[in-house]
């Protein structure tokens, strides 16, 4: 074996096994499995994230779809609802269908799809108006997700809790299925923003070197990092920016004697600040800037129900107070759910139930 070519093969098994070292629950069966089957030429792949798509689930979503297009298939990424404008500046011709504007398109698209992907969520009810669809499809389900208590509604699972993202862990994954020279600059540029979203731009969700492994081979393609935070965070519109001083200004109630706070907004609020869609989109996290707060929640009234959102801090499981009281779930530190109370009665609930937390919430080490 000439020199490079021996160079290569031990940089690819000591990235191999540094990677299998971080993937804790996937079998390596399955990742020659999905290498077989992506390794058929030129068919149709869809890839499909969870409803009000966020900075991680279009990420992945863009970037692999852009890998699995350059390997040479048919590529298309459907997203249940829209997403924020901040999302709208990737550098990508897959086309991104909006499942609730589009519908019959977005069927006859799933119709035709020999492999789906199912992206940066856990449970097929994330997927909201697709759901039916997406447990009717006939083809290959691949799911690729970090969030704890996946359920099985896949043909192939490849669930990772410990990855900062969904992002992530789909870098690793191209990498053992042998894709990683067809990731281009684009398919950089989308996985390294789902990487800074979900971690808040590396500020959480990193509990191993490996996140920043990625980003550092990410960075060797040539993204500039600072472009993608600018794009990402320092777009806000006016209304939005108002919108947030309103909420933090005349909507949060802090709890010192529970280490909480909460937030709420009503739909007539929104429309005074001409809402658009990923307008609160962090503003969740605002009050764990408060000395010794430790758990936030935001109130949005949305139509015909009410959508939470939770944070928290040290060990406080955010998302099993979301699973039990509010039919959601997420992360131990990031969460949410929904509820049919009004708003008003839903923030009731929220700080009637602080009482039952307080041996938690004070225990709390962060
Ligand atoms: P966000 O507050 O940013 O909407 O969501 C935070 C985290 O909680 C994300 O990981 C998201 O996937 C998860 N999440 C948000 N809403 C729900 C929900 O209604 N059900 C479940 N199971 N997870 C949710
Ligand atoms: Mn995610």
């Amino acid at each position: 074996m000439s020199k490079d070519a021996f160079a290569r093969v031990s940089d690819f098994l000591s990235l191999s096994i540094q990677i299998f070292m971080v993937l804790k629950n996937t079998e390596n069966e399955i990742f020659t499995a999905l290498e077989t089957l992506i390794k058929v030429p030129k068919q149709k792949v869809t890839l499909v994230t969870h409803e009000n798509p966020d900075g991680d689930a279009i990420g992945s979503a863009i970037g692999f779809g852009e890998v699995l297009k350059n390997y040479g298939h048919e590529v298309k990424i459907i997203v249940p609802n829209s997403y924020p404008e901040f999302l709208k500046w990737f550098s990508t011709d897959i086309e991104i269908l909006v499942y609730d504007r589009k519908k019959n398109r977005g069927k006859a698209i799933l119709q035709e799809t020999q492999i789906l992907f199912c992206l940066d969520f856990n449970e097929v009810k994330r997927t909201a108006r697709m759901e039916k669809k997406v447990l009717e499809f006939s083809g290959v389900k691949v799911l690729i997700d970090h969030h704890p208590y996946p359920t099985d509604f896949c043909d192939l699972m490849i669930s990772e809790t410990e990855y900062s993202s969904t992002a992530e862990l789909v870098f690793d994954v191209i990498q053992l299925i042998n894709l990683g020279e067809y990731i281009n600059h684009d398919a950089a540029e989308a996985l390294f923003t789902g990487i800074m979203t979900d971690t808040g731009s590396f500020a959480h969700n990193i509990s191993r070197p490996n996140t920043f492994q990625v980003v550092a081979k990410l960075m060797d393609l040539g993204i500039d990092t600072e472009k993608i935070h600018a794009a990402v965070y320092h777009n806000f519109s006016a209304h939005r920016m108002k919108l947030l001083g309103h909420c933090l200004g005349e909507k949060m109630e802090v709890f010192p004697e529970y280490r909480s706070a909460v937030m709420w907004l009503s739909q007539k609020e929104l429309e005074k600040f001409e809402y658009q869609p990923g307008d609160t989109e962090g503003f969740v996290n605002y009050p764990l800037s408060i000395n010794n707060i430790v758990f936030s929640a935001l109130f949005i009234e949305k139509k015909d129900h009410v959508k939470v959102s939770f944070r928290s801090k040290g060990n406080f499981a955010c998302n099993e107070f979301a699973r039990d009281h509010f039919s959601g779930g997420g992360h131990k530190n990031a969460a949410g759910g929904e509820t049919n109370l009004s708003l008003e009665a839903a923030v009731e609930k929220f700080t009637q139930l602080l009482g039952d937390y307080k041996h938690l919430l004070l225990e709390t080490t962060i």
